[in-house]
């Protein structure tokens, strides 16, 4: 592979940069004599992120899941008083707790299992496709050791 750029047949592949620019370590931190605390840590040089493979674009929506799930709570405890006033009973403090209950399940059930497949089926398809076709193209990717150049096999 020789660089579109400069001619330079020092060129690597992007991928192989990557991984050998980029560590993965685990930190641990004891805060006040308690038990310790794990975190992984990622750390890549300069030159790793410019060889860095596109992202995979995920449905996100976790705050527009929260307040959904809020609102859809908040009709739920009214529906639930609403019966109790009807029929005469007293309303139970132990709503609130359920409601917290309710607002989690609600939530989990969205964030985790309704709004994945609607994204993949709707806006999410596109996007998708779009990050296929960029990794396939990071893979074929090189990078000139002379002048940073980066191209794909194509590209020539
Ligand atoms: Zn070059």
């Amino acid at each position: 592979m020789r660089c579109a750029a400069c001619g330079s047949e020092q060129t690597r592949k992007c991928s192989i940069v990557y991984e050998e620019g980029t560590q993965s370590g685990t930190i641990s931190v004891t805060p006040g004599g308690g038990s310790p605390l794990h975190a992984e840590q990622v750390t890549s040089s300069a030159l790793a992120k410019r060889c860095r493979p596109p992202l995979e674009p995920h449905a996100g929506g976790f705050v527009a899941d929260i307040a959904i799930s809020a609102v859809l709570t908040c009709l739920w405890a009214a529906i639930v008083v609403r019966r109790a006033q009807v029929a005469g009973r007293e309303v139970s403090p132990a709503i609130l707790m359920e409601a917290i209950v309710v607002a989690i399940v609600l939530w989990f059930v969205l964030h985790n299992w309704v709004r994945p497949p609607l994204w993949r089926w709707g806006k999410g398809k596109r996007l998708l496709a779009a990050y296929r076709d960029a990794l396939a193209g990071w893979r074929k990717s090189w990078i000139c050791s002379r002048c940073g150049e980066i191209s794909t096999e194509t590209s020539q």
